[in-house]
């Protein structure tokens, strides 16, 4: 397995971080996922604005650009034979001496990257639906940047997986946010596609996106607005996104079935269009 650190590839083995990184000691970094299908990258573009735009809001300088980072992506999924799975990318704010203050402005952030294999299209998990569990949403106020700190999404899924869940549904004030790592839809009796808005509650999901404009496309009628837990208990289908998942069924929801506890012919149909499009 060949990882990428700081300009160099090299065996998981030999890869290491000093103990000073402040990704290690603060949770001072961003990162992103990318899906890898067929040996190519999804909607990566999209993911790497997101990189930047994080990167940004705190301040760390992005040490690639686009083209840079996707050549860097593309040579670490043909040095490991990836043919579908993930790319990972993180980037910290470098090492420096222990102090919460920034570094000085020369200190040259710390890029890592790897790749995981994993059945994306095929998974089996997407023909049987996915359990999900709610719990509340203990995060921060900056959920739109793609943070390294997620130690409350840590927890949340830990607590849905002890519970024979494969992902937590997070709410606040009565209102679902998004999944543990990914973004929550349900859809009405009357067939229409729901999901929260963007804002600083919620990641903006690049699969998100890219389902919308699908949904969009196929003339279905798709709403932005927050919707409660006891909504989604009452929805006809439910679902959720993420570059790892893309849209995953959803048959049951705090021990209440979704559906029948069947995947729902709707988020079936949005999961070919997606695949399709990821597949292109
Ligand atoms: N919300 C959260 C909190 C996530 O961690 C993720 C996964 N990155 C998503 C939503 C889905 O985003 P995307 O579709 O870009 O993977």
């Amino acid at each position: 397995r060949i990882v990428y650190v700081n300009g160099r590839f090299l065996p998981y083995e030999e890869a290491t971080i000093p103990i000073m990184d402040r990704g290690f000691l603060f949770a001072d970094g961003i990162y992103e996922v990318s899906a890898v299908l067929n040996g190519r990258l999804v909607d990566n573009e999209a993911h790497l604005a997101r990189l930047d735009r994080s990167l940004a809001e705190i301040g760390i300088r992005n040490p690639h650009d686009a083209a840079g980072w996707t050549r860097l992506e593309e040579e670490l999924v043909a040095r490991n034979g990836l043919k579908e799975g993930v790319v990972y990318m993180q980037v910290t704010r470098g090492v420096a001496e222990r102090d919460f203050v920034f570094p000085s402005d020369g200190t040259p952030p710390t890029v890592v990257m790897f790749t995981q294999a994993k059945s994306i299209a095929a998974n089996p998990l997407a023909d049987r639906g996915a359990k999900v569990v709610s719990v509340e949403d203990l995060r921060w106020k900056r959920r739109d940047i793609k943070s390294v700190a997620l130690l409350a999404q840590v927890l949340a899924k830990q607590h849905a997986a002890a519970a024979g869940a494969s992902e937590a549904w997070m709410h606040e004030d009565g209102f679902v946010t998004e999944g543990g790592s990914s973004t929550a839809f349900i859809i009405t009796q009357d067939g229409r596609i729901v999901t929260r808005p963007l804002s600083t509650a919620i990641l903006p999901g690049i699969t998100r996106r890219a389902v919308m404009r699908l949904a969009e496309e196929q003339g279905l009628t798709v709403e932005e607005r927050a919707f409660t837990l006891e909504e989604a208990f009452g929805a006809a289908e439910a679902f959720f996104t993420s570059a790892s998942a893309f849209v995953m069924p959803i048959v049951e929801i705090d021990g209440r079935r979704i559906g029948g506890g069947q995947p729902g012919p709707l988020t079936r149909r949005l999961r070919g269009l997606y695949l399709e499009m990821a597949a292109a």
